[in-house]
């Protein structure tokens, strides 16, 4: 597993890294969570991203992964970073969700009470908040970093005006930020249209969120939606009416090519991400270990030729 530095911080994250957000909540196997959190770290993935409202229900995958943690990795958590996040709505009321210090401290105590653990080493505003002043929301991060229950902070979501922004409130609060979470993929390149400068130039690092667009980037849905699949799940957030024709014509052309790489779909995809130096992170998801098996054979091919990537532009466009 290569180590990648994260912004200009001192912190490495690995190219890979695993996120819990479907397929470690109650309505999930346990038993198969527990298997892909053995496999990734066994294959060096030290880093796992969680959130409070991971699920379902809302802070089960936190509530898993302090049991697999206290029972098989507590004498490794030196060699992990986990991170959390609060922004979105997590219980009723008008400190439930969005940006506040009020609703950020607390929320950030109920995941370390739902993992078992005194601090975490990543927590991030999930999303900006239009209503509240941006420096409320970077003092609370500033404060958990402070407090000793976070030993970063990052910011999810963010444009690059606002991103620019809290950079320079979390600088002159003096606590940097560390990383940026981003959804981007080959199929959501916003983070292209100026995120990734301004990151670069604030030396902060980017983990790059949903990099297979939650399944599609695979060869999964070539003949139909299969049963098993996230567009065929209740709790999915991929929905069945996103895989039309039209993305299914271009994930066939993607996937002959990644056939002619001698890789997965899935694995040219992460390779795809990490060509770029300023990625400093794929933060993956699975459902079983095969998956998790596959993805991380992305690494047994990263290279991407000036030739490839012009054609998978032109089957993008
Ligand atoms: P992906 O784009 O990696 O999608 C994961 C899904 O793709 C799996 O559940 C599985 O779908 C399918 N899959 C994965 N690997 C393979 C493979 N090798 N071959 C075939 N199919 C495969 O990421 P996610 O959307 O799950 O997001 C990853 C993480 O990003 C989250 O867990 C979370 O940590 C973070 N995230 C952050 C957000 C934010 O706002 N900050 C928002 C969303 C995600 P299937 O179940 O259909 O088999």
């Amino acid at each position: 597993m290569p180590y990648r530095r994260c912004g200009k911080s001192g912190l490495k994250l690995p190219a890979i890294s695993l996120g819990l957000w479907h397929n470690f909540g109650h309505v999930d196997n346990f038993g198969v969570c527990r298997k892909m959190i053995h496999h990734a770290f066994d294959h060096g993935i030290t880093h796992f991203d969680l959130a409070n409202n991971y699920g379902p229900p809302p802070g089960s995958a936190e509530i898993n992964f302090g049991k697999i943690l206290e029972t098989d990795l507590a004498s490794y958590r030196d060699e992990l970073v986990i991170s959390t996040k609060a922004g979105y709505l997590m219980w009723p009321g008008p400190y439930g969700e969005w940006g506040s210090r009020k609703y950020l401290l607390a929320s950030l105590d109920q995941s370390l009470q739902r993992m078992q653990i005194d601090y975490v080493d990543i927590f991030y505003s999930h999303r900006p908040d239009p209503d509240t002043p941006l420096e409320e929301t970077m003092q609370a991060l500033d404060q958990a970093v402070r407090s000793g229950k976070a030993l970063y902070a990052g910011i999810s979501n963010y444009d690059p005006d606002q991103a620019f922004e809290a950079s320079q409130i979390l600088r002159k609060l003096g606590t940097p930020c560390l990383i940026h979470q981003p959804k981007y993929s080959m199929f959501e390149r916003r983070a292209e249209k100026g995120l990734l400068d301004v990151l670069d130039k604030e030396g902060i690092g980017c983990i790059a969120f949903s990099p297979l667009a939650q399944g599609l980037l695979t060869d999964k849905y070539l003949k139909g939606i299969p049963a098993d699949s996230r567009a065929a799940n209740p709790y999915g957030f991929l929905k069945r009416n996103q895989v039309t024709p039209a993305v299914i014509k271009k994930v066939k052309k993607l996937n002959d090519m990644a056939l002619g790489r001698k890789q997965s779909l899935a694995q040219m995809a992460i390779a795809w991400l990490l060509k770029d130096e300023r990625v400093t992170s794929v933060l993956i998801g699975s459902r079983t270990v095969e998956q998790l098996a596959n993805s991380m054979g992305a690494l047994d091919n990263l290279n991407c030729t000036a030739a490839e990537l012009k054609k998978i532009n032109e089957i993008l466009k």
